[in-house]
């Protein structure tokens, strides 16, 4: 699986970048030729989804998973559990500019959708948007950048104005359980109206599992919006 999923991009561009920005590796941080994405000892190290993990919601099966949460989203995706070197990457994704890891857990999504039959009948994928504040402070949206990597080589559209995100100074781990979801139905919004997603099979993704809050205010927007059915995707579950 290495050798598949570590090969970045080989363009000139990328190859010229790499004397000014050196390509490191998301989860050591190590220097890594300008190709690659991640060095081979640290790929070999990434505790990818098992049979341990719910393939309904996402959630290792134990302590408990969210199905009898009732979710609104049908079923999630998880490339990988949030532990070890995987978290290490999550981090220099979100915080140091370091994308690979978008393309890495990406990539191993739209394998594990495929996988599970359900990547054909994806109309469009949303990834959980950051409000304009935290993407002007971090210039990116690393839950976008997932999604582009996930969608590559499909026709599968990246919508980003479809629900938004308001600034709010508490983060959601700060919180717990109740306040948690009631913090996630009042920080995502959509502006649109009527049905515009009506029939349509929509692909939410996000960089994180762990409640499951954020990923259900979304989907109830999406819902809302008319979406029959939407699928989740995360590259990392809690
Ligand atoms: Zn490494
Ligand atoms: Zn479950």
């Amino acid at each position: 699986m290495y050798g598949s999923i570590v090969m970045g991009d080989s363009s000139l561009k990328s190859y010229v970048l790499d004397f000014f920005f050196p390509n490191r590796c998301p989860f050591c941080g190590g220097f890594i030729p300008y190709n690659d994405l991640c060095c081979e000892e640290c790929f070999s190290e990434i505790l990818w989804a098992d049979e341990h993990i719910c393939p309904q919601c996402g959630k290792p099966k134990r302590p408990h998973c969210l199905c009898k949460e009732y979710p609104e989203y049908s079923l999630c995706a998880s490339a990988a559990y949030y532990s070890g070197i995987a978290k290490e990457g999550i981090f220099s994704l979100k915080f140091k500019n370091n994308l690979n890891a978008a393309a890495i857990f990406g990539q191993a999504l739209r394998d594990k959708l495929s996988e599970m039959g359900v990547i054909d009948g994806i109309d469009l994928a949303v990834p959980v948007p950051m409000s304009p504040k935290q993407m002007r402070i971090r210039g990116y949206n690393q839950a976008e950048e997932l999604a582009k990597h996930l969608t590559k080589g499909t026709n599968i559209p990246v919508r980003t104005e479809l629900i938004q995100r308001r600034f709010s100074k508490t983060a959601q781990h700060s919180l717990s359980g109740e306040d948690r979801k009631r913090k996630a139905a009042q920080t995502y919004f959509t502006e649109l109206c009527g049905t515009p997603l009506s029939g349509m099979t929509v692909l939410l993704v996000d960089d994180v599992l762990t409640t499951g809050s954020t990923l259900n205010a979304c989907s109830k927007l999406l819902l809302q919006l008319g979406s029959e059915r939407v699928i989740c995707a995360a590259a990392a579950t809690v």
